[in-house]
């Protein structure tokens, strides 16, 4: 058994309740830290201790290394455990905790600190004899070198963040022209993002899957890999869907892999659970980088190894040995995982949309897993990631698992926003994905998954025709059962919407709410921390959350929020003119930067925000004329 007494839980979310769940069970007590926000969040009700941070932002409450050592110092909590996110890579929080006389569980911070930095990292899987995806190893001076790269080993080249994360501070560039535009974007997402700017190059692959190798190391030497994951279903650079083992890959191409990882964690003096991240196209793989935590996707592992890795962790952080060899590893079966995110999937456009809850149902059933970190009548805050659970199944091979997911999605109820459900369903039900012949890029360039309309809160079969709108312009579809000589139907109805359904004025909502006004803008382009062009528009009217229709029709030319969300930038004046399409603002919610656009081409005559408001769904952001805007009139 760890000899720890007492766990502080330094995150959020589902992690922080699987953390607490394994605390419960190795009789470990476990104690949560809480945002304003986050005051009745499930991890906390899960906990058996709890603090307040206080703040909303992440820089306010988790990111604070200071409030949190303070939390650690008052509930006597001989241990710190990170999750992922948040200060999980973060080599001074990691020797603070140390410092307090506490066991950090996570690597040393030494080997977060050459992990943390992707050109070091790439020059310790260099010399480990794992090669790095060609590129460079120095941080760019500037732009010419991104054209000298490219003229020399081809485009596309990708510029990314040497400090970059989940996603963030990466870009394409298809030519020399895009060069300087590329490196100046990334650049400046990392230094708002990660702090640093510094970027470098490597090839872009364009075809590749993604497949990471689990790792595990002690105290006491002893290093083993726990098979290989692919998370290649991918938007924004970032996982929807991961299965363990990575299909399709011949053992012996799979072992390569995992000794190079475990070559890799020795090289840094690895203790703990880690993941060695790898680019695999036409029979080659590369080393992409070390993620020095758990992972998001660490169930998969766990079903088809039989481990409970975050107990792992908890073990050899207390100095205990690993207890079993490589040579103990057995993979029996075939996992995969579906993160469910407060998105709207529709158009291919994932648009994220805080809310609240007001339903969710959770699938069960023999070999299902459900990882949520909310339940009913929670509230997804705009400040944090949307993760709102994993739906992870088993089955004794990979079409069994995959059917059994199918299942287990449609089994999952979630009323109140939108989610990533359809999108799952409709991707593990594509041959592509069947047949194994997905890559990294395929959601966003070839899926062609025909998405259902906005606002689909319930998932859908997943075979059946794609169900139609759930709601029409002043009315809203009800799907309701009627017996009929005792044989039960399923019948859809379209009843007036009440007024009372908006999201931001329901019960719980924290964020001001809307004003109810027309439409009138879309969501161009949602992108990591990104606000430029990238990928697949939308046109229309960006769906935010569950609800009715706003109530009045709409006013020509004034331009509204979809989501709830905070403005970083407004930009434009009155007195400007702007074309049809052109960013008006940009909006933050959920760690992404969405340009709201005007519908109509004309000029500003109001702008009603500024930097740092919050903003609700449908709130009326600027007008835009020919017309001078109507008055209202008594
Ligand atoms: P995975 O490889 O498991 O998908 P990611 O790199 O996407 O992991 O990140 C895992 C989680 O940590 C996500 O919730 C992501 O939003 C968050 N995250 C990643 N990097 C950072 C960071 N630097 N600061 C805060 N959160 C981060
Ligand atoms: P992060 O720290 O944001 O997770 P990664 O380097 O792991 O950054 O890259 C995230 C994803 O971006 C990868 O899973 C892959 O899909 C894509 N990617 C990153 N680098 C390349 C590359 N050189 N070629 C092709 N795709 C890449
Ligand atoms: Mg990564």
């Amino acid at each position: 058994m760890p000899k720890l007494n007492k766990l502080l839980i330094a995150n959020r979310g589902e992690v922080a309740v699987r953390v607490a769940r394994a605390c419960r069970e190795l009789g470990i007590a476990s104690v949560a830290v809480y945002s304003e926000p986050d005051r009745g969040a499930l991890h906390v009700r899960m906990a058996d201790e709890a603090y307040s941070l206080g703040g909303s932002t992440a820089a306010e409450s988790y990111l604070d290394v200071g409030k949190i050592l303070d939390v650690l110092a008052r509930s006597g909590a001989d241990g710190a455990h990170p999750g992922y996110g948040f200060l999980a890579e973060n080599a001074g929080f990691a020797r603070a905790v140390v410092a307090a006389g506490a066991t950090w569980v996570g690597p040393p911070p030494e080997a977060i600190e050459v992990m943390g930095d992707k050109i070091s990292s790439r020059k310790a899987a260099e010399r480990a004899g794992l090669a790095p995806v060609p590129g460079t190893f120095e941080a760019l001076a500037g732009p010419d070198e991104v054209v000298s790269f490219g003229e020399a080993n081809g485009w596309p080249v990708a510029v990314k963040a040497a400090y970059g994360g989940g996603g963030r501070g990466m870009r394409v560039v298809s030519s020399a022209a895009d060069a300087a535009a590329a490196l100046e974007s990334a650049q400046r997402e990392a230094e708002k993002a990660f702090g640093r700017p510094e970027c470098y190059l490597e090839k872009y692959l364009t075809w590749p899957r993604h497949v990471e190798v689990q790792v595990f190391a002690d105290t006491l030497g002893n290093a083993v890999h726990l098979g290989t994951r692919d998370c290649s279903v991918q938007r924004r650079h970032q996982k929807l869907v991961e299965e363990a083992p990575a299909p399709e890959l011949a053992p012996e191409l799979a072992d390569r892999m995992g000794q190079a990882a475990v070559q890799l964690a020795r090289a840094c003096g690895y203790v703990g659970a880690g993941t060695v991240e790898l680019i695999y196209q036409d029979g080659e793989f590369y080393f992409l980088e070390m993620n020095t935590r758990l992972q998001v996707e660490h169930p998969v592992t766990e079903m088809v190894t039989g481990l409970d890795l975050v107990a792992l962790q908890l073990r050899v952080a207390s100095g205990e040995p690993l207890g079993f060899s490589q040579a103990d590893v057995q993979l029996r079966g075939h996992a995969i995982e579906a993160r469910v995110n407060a998105e709207d999937p529709s158009g291919g456009a994932f648009t994220p949309t805080p809310g609240r809850l007001e339903r969710l149902r959770l699938a069960g059933g023999p070999w299902v897993r459900t990882d949520a970190g909310y339940e009913a009548g929670d509230t997804v805050s705009q400040f944090y990631d949307n993760l709102v659970a994993k739906v992870v199944a088993w089955g004794p091979d990979r079409e069994a698992a995959r059917r059994r997911l199918v299942r287990a999605l449609q089994e999952t109820e979630v009323d109140g926003v939108p989610t990533t459900i359809p999108a799952h369903l409709a991707v593990l039900s594509h041959p592509d994905f069947a047949s194994v012949s997905h890559s990294t890029t395929w959601l966003e360039t070839r899926a062609d998954l025909a998405l259902p309309a906005p606002r689909t809160m319930t998932a859908p079969g997943a075979t059946g025709p794609s169900p139609p709108p759930r709601r029409d312009n002043e009315l809203e579809r009800r799907d309701v059962q009627v017996e009929v000589d005792g044989r039960l139907y399923s019948v859809s109805v379209w009843v007036p919407s009440p007024p009372d359904r908006h999201p931001a004025a329901a019960p719980g909502a924290t964020l001001p709410a809307p004003s109810l006004a027309g439409s009138g803008a879309s969501l161009a382009n949602p992108s990591p921390r990104r606000a430029g062009p990238g990928h697949g528009a939308r046109t229309g009217r960006g769906q935010a959350s569950s609800g009715p229709p706003p109530a009045t029709s709409a006013r020509g030319g004034e331009v509204t929020v979809p989501m709830q969300g905070t403005v970083v930038k407004v930009l434009v004046r009155p007195g400007d003119t702007v074309e049809a399409g052109q960013p008006v603002c940009v909006l933050e919610a959920m760690k992404m930067e969405n340009n709201i656009v005007s519908q109509s081409a004309g000029t500003v005559l109001e702008v009603r925000v500024g930097p740092g408001a919050l903003v609700g769904a449908g709130d009326v952001v600027a007008v835009v004329g020919p017309a001078p805007p109507e008055e209202a009139t008594a």
